[in-house]
């Protein structure tokens, strides 16, 4: 017999996680079904980190809406929920007066949109705000709105959040089929089969694949492929805004922007692939992203690179994103097409979703739901008084393992003891950043597998970078 929920989501990217906790403020039951060995494994992790302003999708659409509304939840959820954020603002530059019309309709569009506080600024007063800024620029819509998040922190946050209520997690388990029946629908996966009355469709650049299983009308998803540079937090700080390009004669233009961690980042590319999977790094993908970072930032100083990485872009053919109730699909409800401003539109889509679904079952809104969630302590960060004092009460926070980052043991196995906890070396980096300096895990790989062996009970053979046939040391 199969195991039934009530509602089955599919894919443990920021939207799934972002709808799991959202519907687990209701009387349901809910299952997320990924089939990589963590969350945050897909597009998700791999993507600018930007929360959008706004002003970029068109009135009206889908897109328009969850980004607005998600940029604002993003704010507030940031602090229930813990993870990091920051309000730093945008830029959109142009470099050629016969833009400006372009750089006009950004601002219209943006206004239209209700984003607030845009205003276009000179190329003179754009330098006086960012003073690593080109000659060339002579315009910039300017965006306090805009910010930058952590990726990881944020899926992890919805992910552990929605565990704390209740949603069951099951990875490594890759979903092969689904049927509508009369109660609901039967989700094949290869480990066993699932019942459920509801399906959220949030499996990134793999949704058409389960919309088209169950509606007529298809739909079609092209992986657009974005790769990046990573520079060193030492240049971090060369830009405080996040930098966009007006997209005109140099194309669609790249950002350069700090991360909330303090790196500075350029990219991305896009560029259309076949392959689903195919995430790795060109070197003319490099090549392009520094040649036009260098139109916004001339001086973006490359030798303090530390890495690249790409993500690929859901991109659906009508251009919007398909949330809702698949035609001919009662209980199917897809969150597909979810390129940019996904990340930033997920908490937005979740809250959608799962109103959708409360209305269609009628689920209540439990009263015992637990809106707030912890982060794993910055022990480097913290004043050295409650640092000593934490390292007193567990010495393991006082033995740092990740020297470039400052991450102690302690942090690393709060990794792996969190719900859904790390299982892998990605997962320990995605939560606590060790691993993700300048050395890249070059000095600090064998204490964590170290770490990892010990509190998974596996022996060290065993421990994965991220899913199975991903280990690192053999005999
Ligand atoms: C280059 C680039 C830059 C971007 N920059 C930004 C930005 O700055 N700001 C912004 O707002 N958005 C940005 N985005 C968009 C954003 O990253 C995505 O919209 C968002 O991460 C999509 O999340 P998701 O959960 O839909 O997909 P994913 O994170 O891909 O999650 C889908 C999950 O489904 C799982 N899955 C797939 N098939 C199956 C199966 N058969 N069984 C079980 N599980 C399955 C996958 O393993 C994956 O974990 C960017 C995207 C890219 C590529």
């Amino acid at each position: 017999m199969s195991e039934y929920f009530d509602v089955c989501v599919i894919g443990a990217g920021v939207v799934g996680c972002a709808a799991a906790r959202e519907l687990s403020k209701y009387d349901l039951t809910i299952c997320v079904l990924e089939k990589e060995e963590d969350v945050c494994s897909g597009t998700s992790k791999a993507n600018s980190g930007i929360v959008h302003a706004g002003h970029d999708a068109k009135p009206g659409t889908m897109k328009a809406r969850m980004n607005l509304r998600g940029n604002a939840l993003i704010k507030e959820l940031s602090k229930t929920l813990d993870f990091h954020f920051r309000q730093n603002g945008s830029m959109v530059l142009c470099f050629d007066e016969n833009d400006l019309p372009a750089l006009e309709e950004l601002y219209e569009r943006g206004v239209a949109n209700g984003v607030e506080g845009l205003k276009i600024v000179s190329g003179d007063e754009a330098r006086e705000m960012e003073s690593a800024l080109s000659d060339k620029v002579v315009a910039s819509l300017v965006s306090p709105a805009g910010g930058i998040v952590c990726p990881f922190g944020m899926t992890v946050a919805f992910a552990e959040n929605a565990a704390e209520n209740g949603a069951k997690f099951r990875f490594l388990t890759e979903v092969t089929g689904i049927e509508k029946t009369d109660e609901g629908y039967k989700i094949e996966t290869d480990r066993g089969k699932i019942a459920a009355k509801y399906v959220v469709n949030a499996a990134g650049v793999y949704a058409d694949r389960f919309h088209n299983m169950v509606s007529d009308r298809k739909i079609h998803i092209t992986p657009r492929k974005g790769e990046y540079v990573l520079l060193d937090r030492e240049v971090g700080g060369l830009t405080d805004h996040t930098i966009f390009q007006l997209p005109g004669k140099y194309g669609k233009g790249v950002l350069v922007t700090p991360t909330v961690h303090g790196n500075l980042l350029t990219g991305p590319t896009a560029v259309d692939i076949d392959d689903k999977e195919d995430t790795s790094t060109t070197a003319d993908g490099t090549s392009s992203v520094k040649e036009r970072a260098s139109l916004s930032v001339p001086s973006v100083p490359y030798g303090k690179t530390i890495t690249g990485f790409s993500g690929l872009r859901a991109h659906e053919d009508g251009g919007d994103f398909i949330i809702g109730e698949a035609e001919g699909a009662k209980g199917f409800f897809d969150c597909a097409g979810i390129e940019s401003p996904g990340l930033t539109s997920a908490p937005a889509i979740g809250e959608y979703i799962s109103e959708l679904i409360a209305r269609a079952s009628g689920a209540k809104k439990k009263e015992n739901f637990v809106s707030e969630r912890r982060g794993i302590p910055e022990v480097a960060k913290l004043p050295p008084e409650e640092r000593a004092k934490l390292i007193k009460e567990n010495p393991a926070y006082g033995r740092i393992v990740c020297r470039c980052e400052e991450i102690s043991e302690g942090e690393i196995v709060d990794a792996i003891r969190r719900v859904p906890g790390a299982v892998s070396l990605d997962g320990i980096k995605r939560r606590v950043r060790q691993g993700m300096g300048r050395c890249q895990a070059g000095f600090c790989t064998p204490l964590a597998m170290e770490i990892l062996a010990r509190e998974l009970g596996i022996p060290m053979e065993k421990v994965t970078k991220n899913r199975p046939g991903s280990e690192q040391i053999t005999g």
